[in-house]
């Protein structure tokens, strides 16, 4: 096997030991290969060893990179995992199939424009600000209530929560109070746990985990 093989059947087989550890089935956690930083030869040899969900953090380097790459494997899924600008909310919405990043009223409005126009909605996380940390992105956990419902007035349909927990701190907590705001909300999606933490986030109920390091080794 090469080494992209071999690294993809590394984590899925820790993905399956995490989910069965947790009485979860490993059919039910997406593994998203994040691929930001890393140009198409790089990302092929994941393609050929049967990956198929891929994250992105940029609209513009996704643009670059991925319908040719979509055009020679059909059946893939674009997942952006990063800050969405208003402006790039219509790109955004007819390139993802997945938009984890769903953080602020002012994006909500522009994505339930953009996609009406778009004529498709790609599934929806709202992003939440775990720690409730000064400079983090995401929305803070006392305005998801809020922000769920101006996603539904402005016909939007989200399905999941993301967050990425304090980097010095211990994860488990914060996938944990995630994991409890998405149930409060009735939202069946949890995306949560990246290459250091992704087994105790699948522990912990991710339903989607996004892995760059582990899967492409480490980024420039
Ligand atoms: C880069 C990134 C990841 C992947 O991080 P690794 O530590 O390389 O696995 C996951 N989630 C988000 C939001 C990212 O920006």
């Amino acid at each position: 096997m090469n080494e992209a093989a071999d690294r993809l059947a590394g984590v899925e087989a820790a993905i399956a030991g995490a989910a069965s550890r947790a009485q979860r089935r490993a059919g039910d956690v997406t593994l998203i290969a994040v691929s930001k930083t890393h140009d198409a030869d790089a990302i092929r040899p994941l393609i050929a060893a049967g990956q198929r969900h891929f994250g992105e953090n940029r609209v513009q380097e996704a643009a670059a990179k991925w319908p040719a790459l979509q055009r020679e494997t059909p059946g893939i899924a674009l997942h952006l995992i990063g800050q969405l600008q208003s402006n790039k909310a219509e790109e955004a919405a007819l390139l993802f199939d997945a938009i984890h990043s769903v953080d602020r009223s002012s994006l909500v409005q522009a994505l339930g424009k953009a996609c009406a126009r778009a004529g498709r909605q790609p599934l929806l996380f709202v992003q939440v600000n775990i720690g409730d940390e000064e400079q983090k992105g995401g929305c803070a956990v006392a305005d998801l209530p809020g922000l769920l419902a101006e996603a539904t007035e402005a016909g939007l349909k989200i399905e999941g929560l993301m967050a990425i927990p304090p980097a010095e701190l211990e994860p488990a907590p914060y996938f944990a109070l995630l994991d409890e705001l998405a149930e409060r909300h009735g939202l069946p999606l949890r995306s949560m746990g990246m290459s250091g933490d992704y087994e105790t986030a699948v522990m912990l109920g991710a339903t989607h985990v996004r892995v760059g390091t582990a899967l492409f080794g480490s980024r420039e």
